[in-house]
């Protein structure tokens, strides 16, 4: 029997991708292999890699002067392979610090370039995106780094800021392909598959083509977005099982109605938990109301002794994997596209029911 599994990653795929997966586990087709046993420069696996570009083109209508890669080392990765393309000829770069992820994405950037904080919700634990008005951008900035979804503290940008003639970068890793998105805005969009997209170990990176001239000398040839983006991403042997069943999933989001039509199942699915959370006097959300992600939706009960009974029922009931994340605590739910509206009802009437039982 299959859970509803609301982990924030690796994460639930849709089913019937896993059953098509496990059909052509052995004969991909009638090619006598698996896809795990192609040869990457093969004319099966090309035929893979660039039916998943188009469908990934097609599904965020992403412009033609922006290059697609698949590449691998995770978002973490991203987060040091980013200012190493970019840096080139500039001395620092701007970030908008709006929780674990941009934390992360800064420390690691600190090594290749000076770092400024343009703007950060600590002040309110990262409850919010701090508002544009706000931001103290630098005209002469490498690029502007923001973090649209931050998958721990469960806050989202819903809107897309202007940052000028500055490139905006975009750690997007949590909620790509949940909603469209205006490519055109932004200078380099990346994310890790695992949240949203397929299994882990693809790196997915979306570069505008004007912007592949800034790398830095010491970047390695397999990270260097120029060199990669030359190669069509096979400069080295790319992760090929992974853009496979990423290849999967674009599939099944055109066959859903393509990213309008999966963004409305989003905004219906996050309501379910965050009415119950909103009309509840025993749990709590805490993230600003215009910021809450639609993906990951962290809520605490009244009393952490509560949480350890909360976790059991869920998992009698066929729910896991809703302990919040341990850098901020309580419980969180990750409703990704491939989570069913099902699971989501399901968590809404259990937590109504603990509310009773416990409230
Ligand atoms: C999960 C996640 C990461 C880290 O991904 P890795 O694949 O572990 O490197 C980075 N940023 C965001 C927003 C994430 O959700």
């Amino acid at each position: 029997m299959r859970v509803h599994n609301f982990s924030a990653g690796p994460a639930v795929l849709p089913e019937s991708v896993l059953r098509q997966a496990a059909a052509e586990m052995l004969d991909w087709r009638g090619s006598g292999m698996s896809v795990m046993e192609m040869s990457h420069r093969g004319k099966e696996f090309i035929s893979i890699a660039e039916k998943a570009e188009a469908d990934l083109r097609t599904l965020l209508a992403i412009p033609a002067n922006h290059k697609v890669l698949f590449l691998q080392g995770g978002a973490i990765g991203e987060n040091a392979i980013v200012p190493m393309n970019l840096v080139g000829g500039r001395k620092s770069i701007d970030f908008v610090n709006t929780g674990e992820w941009s934390k992360k994405s800064i420390k690691e950037a600190k090594r290749y370039a000076e770092v400024r904080v343009a703007a950060s919700s600590e002040d309110r634990a990262f409850s919010y995106v701090p508002a544009r008005e706000t931001w103290k951008l630098d005209p002469s900035a490498a690029y502007v780094h923001i973090c649209t979804n931050e998958t721990i503290g469960g806050v989202e940008y819903h809107w897309t800021p202007d940052t000028g003639d500055v490139p905006l970068v975009a750690d997007m890793s949590s909620h790509l392909l949940s909603r469209p998105v205006d490519v055109a805005r932004y200078g380099v969009i990346y994310g890790g598959a695992q949240k949203n997209l397929g299994p882990a170990g693809l790196t997915l990176v979306i570069v505008r083509d004007d912007l592949l001239d800034r790398a830095l000398p010491i970047c390695p040839s397999a990270f260097h977005w120029k060199e990669q983006a030359a190669a069509d991403s096979m400069l080295n042997t790319p992760p090929t099982w992974a853009i496979y069943i990423a290849g999967l999933v674009f599939e099944w989001l055109i066959a859903q109605g393509g990213l309008a039509a999966i963004e409305r199942k989003n905004v219906a699915k996050a309501k379910l938990l965050y009415d119950v959370l909103d009309a509840s006097g025993f749990y709590s959300s805490p993230v600003r109301k215009e910021d809450r992600s639609r993906m990951n939706v962290p809520f605490r009960l009244p009393d952490e002794k509560l949480d350890a009974a909360f976790l059991k029922g869920a998992e009698e009931r066929g729910m896991v994997q809703l302990k919040g994340h341990r850098a901020v605590g309580g419980m969180r739910a990750s409703i990704y596209n491939a989570m069913p509206v099902e699971g989501v009802r399901a968590l809404a009437d259990y937590l109504r029911e603990f509310e009773r039982s416990h409230g």
